[in-house]
């Protein structure tokens, strides 16, 4: 039981290490390795030197097997994802640990062990049963809340689902979370084994809400929604982590939590918006219908010869990549570019908006994968600062994230959310494949402007053109 305890206490100082070097880019990767470790030697000395009662874990083979499926599952989805799938996979993953935490609530609950009252006619918990039945029915409500918007996020983010939303919705939801709260509550002060049943309205009004819940919240927000799932998924296996007296499970759970609504905080924040807004505004779901509709002028287009000219003679040259360099996966053929023009004597970084892309730090995992150097992403507070005195301000498959509307149409649904300044650049070049709008649906009056130029096509195709068109001249 000692060594138990030690082995608890270095996965819990592995968890934090691993959660502090995932905030860089540099030691992510590492950071991810240390905290696995630590959770591989918890499981591993969980399953060999537990013990209760006198008695050891024994059921070796189906806990092995459900070991080696489930990380043969995990490792085959994590290498097949598309980077621009990656938040359905966290989605997906965290709603799995919702639906454990809550078929850890459903065990534990048929192991409560009430007992008759002599001379009553009701029956009793025994001593602790009433504490350690309200951590059963609170991993059980957060678990399975969990689950379920998780499992309605996933649908989202992969368009399998489509926002649904009625009137009187968020009013239905406030009464079916009262009446939860209240049903459990009365189940741990009235149980006996007459009301059983009322444990199990408790897990399906759960689910229900956990689906409508998620339900009316636009697609463009499901990130910040699934990382407040995430937080929730971590307060339920802290709830585990209490009714196993498991150290590891609860600093891990607690870590989960927090982070998670650390993140959900930030995420808000870098939007500018209220977690009240994110959750109740439907983002996204209604955003193409709303906003001031604008005559805009025509835009106008460059040549691939002309945007290769303009960059390979400027002083200083700043690429703003956006969701569209992810799905074009074009961030070999970006530092490609980046590394000829530096050649050149071009001064060249990187602009990266907080929420560009589809997840926190996407475009950050992305260049760091073709081996751009840190020092040249500036952040975008650093990258306004800069902006103007800029020659060239190359958009890659951005939209919202350089959006103009978001700073002066207070009728925009994007209102509010920082953006990246790219108009106070003396020159800027827009690479998308259309003038359709980004994931908040919207126009975009920055393709309209008199310093901006379109540059159609494919991210890669036109990065790789562009390349061969400087190397020609
Ligand atoms: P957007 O989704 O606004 O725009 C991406 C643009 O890329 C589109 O307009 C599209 O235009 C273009 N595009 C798509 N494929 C390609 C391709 N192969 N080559 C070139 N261009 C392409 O992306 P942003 O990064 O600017 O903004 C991110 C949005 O996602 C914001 O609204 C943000 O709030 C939201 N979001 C981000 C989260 C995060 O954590 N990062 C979380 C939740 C939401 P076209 O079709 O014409 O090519």
């Amino acid at each position: 039981m000692q060594l138990l305890a030690v082995i608890y206490i270095i996965a819990a100082v592995t968890f934090i290490l691993g959660l502090k070097m995932l905030s860089h880019p540099a030691t992510a990767r590492k950071g991810n390795l240390i905290a696995a470790a630590g959770m591989a030697i918890a499981i591993i000395g969980t399953i060999f030197l537990y013990e209760h009662d006198g008695r050891n874990l024994h059921n070796y083979t189906w806990m092995f097997a459900a070991i080696i499926i489930g990380s043969a599952i995990g490792t085959l989805a994590a290498k097949k994802v598309k980077m621009t799938a990656m938040p359905e996979m966290v989605s997906l993953f965290n709603g799995m640990g919702g639906a454990c935490a809550a078929l850890i609530s459903i065990s534990e609950f048929q192991d409560i062990g009430i007992e008759a009252a002599p001379g009553l006619h009701i029956n009793i918990l025994p001593e602790g049963g009433q504490s350690r039945l309200l951590i059963i029915l609170l991993g059980l409500i957060i678990g399975s809340v969990s689950f379920a918007g998780s499992i309605i996020a996933w649908g989202k983010l992969n368009s399998r689902i489509k926002d649904f939303a009625f009137k009187g919705q968020h009013l239905l939801n406030i009464l079916l979370l009262i009446a939860i709260l209240f049903v459990a509550a009365y189940l741990v002060f009235n149980i006996n084994d007459g009301n059983f049943y009322l444990f199990y309205f408790v897990f399906a009004a759960s689910l229900l809400y956990g689906i409508l819940f998620v339900f009316p919240i636009g697609g463009a927000d499901m990130p910040v929604v699934i990382s407040l799932l995430n937080s929730f998924t971590g307060v339920a296996a802290a709830c585990g982590g209490f009714l196993y007296d498991n150290k590891a499970m609860l600093t891990g759970g607690i870590l989960v939590g927090s982070a998670g609504t650390l993140l959900t905080v930030l995420m808000c924040k870098a939007m500018n918006r209220s977690l009240t807004n994110v959750l109740i505004g439907s983002f996204g779901a209604s955003a193409a219908t709303t906003g001031t509709k604008k005559e805009h002028g025509a835009y106008k287009e460059i040549s691939l010869s002309d945007a290769a000219m303009v960059m390979a003679y400027a002083h200083k040259v700043m690429i703003v990549p956006g969701y569209g360099l992810a799905v074009a996966q074009a961030q070999h053929a970006c530092h490609d570019l980046e590394k000829l023009l530096a050649e050149k004597g071009v001064d060249v970084k990187y602009a990266i908006h907080p929420v560009a892309g589809r997840m926190p730090g996407h475009m950050n995992v992305l260049l760091a994968e073709a081996d751009v150097s840190y020092d040249n992403l500036l952040e975008m507070e650093e990258a306004n600062e800069e902006f103007s005195s800029t020659d060239v301000v190359l958009v890659l498959g951005a939209n919202d994230v350089v959006n103009p509307a978001a700073k002066n149409d207070p009728a925009s649904p994007i209102y509010g959310m920082p953006i990246l300044e790219v108009e106070l650049a003396k020159t800027c070049i827009v690479n998308k494949r259309s003038m359709k709008p980004g994931y908040a649906g919207i126009e975009n009056d920055l393709f309209f402007r008199p310093k901006t130029s379109m540059l159609f096509g494919d991210a890669k195709k036109v990065l790789q053109d562009l390349i061969g068109e400087i190397k020609n001249m």
